[in-house]
């Protein structure tokens, strides 16, 4: 009889970065519980981490490679795939191919298929499912510290006297970093907690201040917030000599008291309340998320807020700082590996020719992407037009999950030679393809991903790989080999494929910026499997702690911040057709397209059915009354979802999770109601604020 043993791994989730336990008994029966010894989570899991022992059945797996949807060899696939995007770039050139990936995939996985786009097909037409998560916040951080890092850990959130939460949900989004800050602020009564969101959120229950701000007020109230500090004299006037440049034009950017309260909707008091409380807080982390990144201002938005903590020097210190979250488990190792169709690997930037020539020297390849690729919206408007003429979608389900879906969908349908990897065998995006290949799911592969304070830990299997599904990575090495690449993609194991992506980060021989785990640039496959989570920058040897920014040090060309000048967009006027705006977001218990969280019985008893929260008196406005069924519709479609409602909701406002799909609900894919309107510096959809009408279903 097999032995049952423990296997310590990472949850698939979301971007805290769980540590888990996960024990297969003698008889095969797999159990899983928190991780005592991860930093992330010191032996926690939320509800969906600790359910992911009834996640991990076969039923709806794809097994098997198919072609036309009908069961073939890998053999065949794979040299379909190989010569059907060979073909494509030979007739119409390496722009007309492309690869859309996932936040899901692992840091082996990212890296490769980046490697064989930029370095090998020639083009950056890789992007990510990423770009709807956090792209703004990446584009902020580059346009504020000249780099894409993220200064926050988790233990500032503990150690700070102020939290201030905007447009995050983390008691249900983040659910371990939140209960950290509860078990926080029950040691420290003192602390205290903001949130900043249209909606009264379960996460807001916790908060001493909660400001129902109008959607998009964001950046009126955080450039508000700095003309503020400057006229109470509560700025740290030597950190902005010493550090930054552009303060005087950013504060003269700032609206007046009043032209904020105009835009945010939030009354003077309410605000000056906000901002005293702000301005004599010393140790203030600034968290954010989704409500800020997914706006046509999310850039601006996040700049808005760096502002204010270099304004009054609360960065690269214990207990301060701006710290954007991650929503998918590895969206961070992706950024690692330049995941996004604007990055190069390792940190490095597609636009700057030096760091494009060594990443080309180092990978030895035969081409390198001169200029950004297309960004995932305008990716799949390029699929729709025909200029894309093979595409590969790895781990994700765009169908369900892009704006305008029903678009995406009808350019899928038109696209000559569509390939889907993915665990399942019939997602919406899954029909649409040419070829399908079976790829391993959580439990079954190893690799590493990174969270949101940029911790890499390693994932580790404890099953046995089903029926002939394989690991991403080796899956795009096969097509790759198959290209004619073979040298470059003849890594025999994913330790390999680590080790390569940490020797191409190795600072010590110019690298990336600070970006130090080149020491695990010669790791073998003993050592990979022993890895033990840790987090960069890597800590030297004789320091406790390296943190980001604690010199004053910036990536800019001279070292120092930069301020940016950001002002509030014109209010745009009400749309009469569509008068409500609907904010999208997630459930506590699921997670995206419940492809996995919705095999779970108990998950799905959390909330059971599509739904949307409408406020008392939009409600009474429309005859609605709770429970009833609503249609909710926008100029690129409708859906059909249950009234729950309450006055955590803002007037004018209805707030729809994104999760259910016409597999668990009929008509209630809400992207099909967003419109494929981005932010104009990142290219994130705006996702949170979408014109829509409602009306109450006739009972049939
Ligand atoms: Fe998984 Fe996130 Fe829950 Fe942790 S908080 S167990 S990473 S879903």
């Amino acid at each position: 009889m097999t032995q049952a043993r423990e296997v310590r791994t990472t949850c698939p989730y979301c971007g805290v970065g769980c540590g888990v336990l996960a024990k297969v008994a003698a008889d095969g029966a797999v159990t899983v519980r928190g991780d005592p010894l991860h930093p992330a989570n010191f032996g926690r899991l939320c509800s969906k981490g600790s359910a992911l022992a009834e996640i991990i059945d076969l039923d709806g797996r794809l097994l098997h490679p198919e072609i036309g949807g009908k069961r073939t060899n890998w053999d065949d696939a794979l040299d379909l795939v190989a010569s059907k995007f060979s073909q494509a770039i030979e007739k119409h050139g390496s722009d007309s191919v492309a690869f859309y990936v996932s936040g899901q995939l692992l840091t082996e996985d990212y890296y490769l298929a980046n490697k064989l786009m930029k370095g090998f097909i020639g083009s950056a037409n890789i992007d990510t499912n990423s770009r709807l998560c956090m792209s703004s916040s990446v584009a902020g951080h580059r346009r504020a510290f000249g780099s894409d890092t993220v200064p926050g850990t988790y233990e500032d959130l503990e150690k700070a006297d102020l939290v201030v939460l905007v447009g995050s949900n983390l008691a249900w989004c983040h659910p371990v970093l939140y209960q950290r800050i509860v078990a926080a602020k029950d040691k420290r009564p003192g602390m205290k907690i903001v949130v900043i969101d249209p909606r009264r959120t379960m996460t807001a229950d916790i908060a001493e201040m909660h400001l129902a701000i109008a959607p998009d007020g964001d950046v009126a109230l955080f450039s508000g917030l700095l003309g503020y500090l400057a006229a109470k004299d509560r700025l740290n006037r030597d950190y902005i000599a010493a550090h930054t440049n552009g303060f005087d034009e950013a504060l003269a950017a700032a609206p007046s008291l009043a032209d904020v309260a105009a835009w945010t909707e939030l009354s003077p008091e309410t605000l000056s309340a906000f901002y005293a409380l702000f301005a004599a807080s010393e140790k203030t982390v600034t968290v954010y998320s989704q409500g800020v990144n997914q706006s046509v201002s999310g850039t601006d938005k996040v700049n808005a807020i760096i502002n204010c903590h270099l304004a009054t020097g609360r960065i690269g210190k214990p207990g301060a700082g701006p710290f954007s979250i991650t929503g998918q488990p590895n969206a961070m190792g992706g950024r690692e590996v330049g995941g996004l169709a604007n990055m190069l690997a390792a940190h490095m930037d597609i636009e700057n020719s030096e760091h494009r020539d060594r990443v080309q020297r180092f990978w030895a390849s035969p081409a390198i992407a001169e200029k950004p690729g297309l960004k995932a919206v305008d990716l799949f408007r390029a699929v729709g037009d025909g200029r894309i003429k093979a595409l590969w979608i790895m781990a994700t389900n765009p169908v369900d999950s892009m704006p305008e879906a029903d678009a995406v969908q009808a350019a899928l349908a038109a696209c000559p030679f569509v390939v889907v990897s993915d665990v399942l065998a019939r997602t919406d995006t899954a029909r649409h393809a040419h070829v399908r290949l079976p790829a391993a799911g959580w439990g079954e592969k190893d690799g590493t991903v990174t969270n949101s304070e940029r911790r890499i830990s390693r994932q580790r299997a404890f099953l046995p790989l089903p029926g002939e599904a394989r690991p991403d990575w080796r899956i795009i090495a096969d097509v790759a080999r198959r290209m004619g690449f073979a040298e470059a993609f003849d890594h025999q194991h994913q330790a390999a494929v680590f080790a390569e992506h940490a020797a191409l980060s190795d600072f010590e021989n110019g690298g990336a910026r600070d970006f130090d785990i080149g020491r695990y640039a010669g790791i073998d496959a003993e050592a990979y499997e022993a890895m033990q989570p840790f987090q960069w920058p890597a800590r030297p040897e004789g320091r406790e702690s390296i943190r980001f920014f604690d010199n004053g040090h910036f990536y800019t060309p001279d070292r120092k911040a930069r301020f940016i000048a950001v002002r509030a967009h014109e209010k745009a006027a009400p749309n009469p057709a569509y008068p409500l705006t609907l904010n999208t977001g997630r459930i506590r218990d699921h997670w995206h397209t419940m492809t996995r969280t919705g095999k779970s019985p108990r998950l799905s008893q959390h909330i059971a059915e599509p739904f949307a929260e409408i406020h008392p008196l939009d409600a009474a406005l429309h005859g609605i009354a709770d429970a009833d069924l609503v249609r909710l519709e926008s100029p690129h479609g409708s859906v059909v979802v249950r009234a729950l409602v309450t006055m955590r909701q803002r007037r004018g406002s209805v707030f729809a999770p994104m999760h259910w799909t016409d597999q668990f609900a009929s008509n209630a894919r809400i992207d099909t109601l967003a419109p494929a309107v981005v932010d104009p510096i990142s290219g994130q959809p705006a996702s949170k604020k979408i014109d829509i009408r409602m009306h109450k279903l006739a009972a049939s």
